[in-house]
């Protein structure tokens, strides 16, 4: 499968091409002048995120589960292994999906960056760290994850994803590296994801009343896309084979967060109460030293300005 264009640029494999994080990280990549092969079996991702990028001559989407063998006839420079369910309701309900594209799936983009002599990034996650009992969380920390409770089938899969990659780092010698995100948010970003900004942002624009799950103290450290992506470009060109934190300090509560939906958008919308999901961790906020030190970066993008540009995607998608 050959993706036209100059063969002499870097050829970059996202698996999760199609999906939020994934086309954004395509989009960065061939603003970089590589080229792009997404793969995608698009049970979460979709192609109207990389409509986009249809006639672009060096990008290539191929529908294909990565919990099958991949198959890449031609010369690989990176794997960017992206592809999972990723929000707590798409994962309850895929629960046997999550666990193998995060252990199948993390072998073969493993085992295709082996044979390829490329570089593999996996996309890891702060849930590594369950519910945390250090605040922030800085890489060193192993976390407090249950195993077997709804959330365990992405949180192990996501920590055995870690454990094989350091072992074909260690065993191979294949050049690792691991990106563990913080909660991350932007346009293209699922109205009914069930993640708490398409959410609110979705609830609020509807005029409906804004869904704060317990009572609402619980916190989360929402990180703009854009950035999110630099930071994992730099470390796609680091020497690190450390996990990085990559997420916005930046920490509120959720009650706190539906208050803000509901100033920005001013529909009248009420907060409503609803129980609370089994694990849902108590707060979360990313130590970002390793990052700064390494990658020099940080977060550019603030808060506000961010929700704006997000808010102003779902109108334009819903027209409210
Ligand atoms: N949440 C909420 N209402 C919703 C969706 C989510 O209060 O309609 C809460 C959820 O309980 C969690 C936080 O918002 O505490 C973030 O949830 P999300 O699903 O976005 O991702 P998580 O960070 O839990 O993986």
């Amino acid at each position: 499968m050959q993706v036209s264009g100059d063969s002499k640029k870097p050829t970059s494999v996202v698996t999760g091409g199609a999906g939020f994080l994934g086309s954004h990280l395509s989009d960065r990549l061939l603003s970089e002048g590589h080229r792009v092969i997404a793969i995608d079996n698009l049970i979460t991702g979709s192609r109207d995120n990389v409509a986009h990028l249809a006639d672009h001559p060096d990008f290539r989407l191929i529908v294909h589960n990565v919990t099958e063998y991949i198959s890449v006839d031609e010369a690989v420079d990176f794997v960017f292994h992206f592809a999972s369910p990723a929000s707590p309701v798409d994962y309850l309900e895929l629960p046997i999906q999550t666990l193998k594209v995060g252990s199948l799936g993390t072998h073969n983009a493993l085992g295709l960056a082996k044979d390829k002599g490329a570089t593999f990034l996996l996309a890891s996650t702060s849930e590594v760290y369950g519910d945390p009992l250090i605040h922030p969380q800085t890489e060193d920390y192993w976390g407090n994850v249950n195993p077997i409770g709804p959330r365990g089938v992405y949180d192990e899969a996501k920590r055995f994803a870690e454990a094989i990659t350091m072992a074909y780092h260690r065993t191979h010698g294949v050049d690792t590296k691991i990106v563990r995100i913080f909660n991350t948010y932007g346009p293209r970003m699922r109205l009914r994801d069930g993640r708490v900004v398409p959410a609110f942002i979705g609830q609020a624009l509807e005029g409906s009343s804004i869904t704060v799950f317990g009572d609402g103290s619980q916190t989360r450290s929402f990180c703009y896309v854009s950035d999110l992506v630099d930071g994992i470009f730099r470390l796609s060109q680091s020497e690190t084979h450390e996990p990085v934190n990559i997420g916005n300090p930046r920490e509120m509560s959720i009650l706190e967060f539906a208050e803000k939906i509901t100033e920005l958008i001013d529909t009248g919308s009420t907060i409503e109460f609803r129980p609370l999901p089994e694990d849902d961790p108590k707060v979360r906020q990313p130590n970002i030293s390793r990052a700064e030190e390494i990658l020099n970066w940080q977060p550019q993008v603030p808060f506000e300005e961010g929700i704006v540009e997000t808010i102003g995607y779902f109108r334009k998608k819903t027209g409210n």
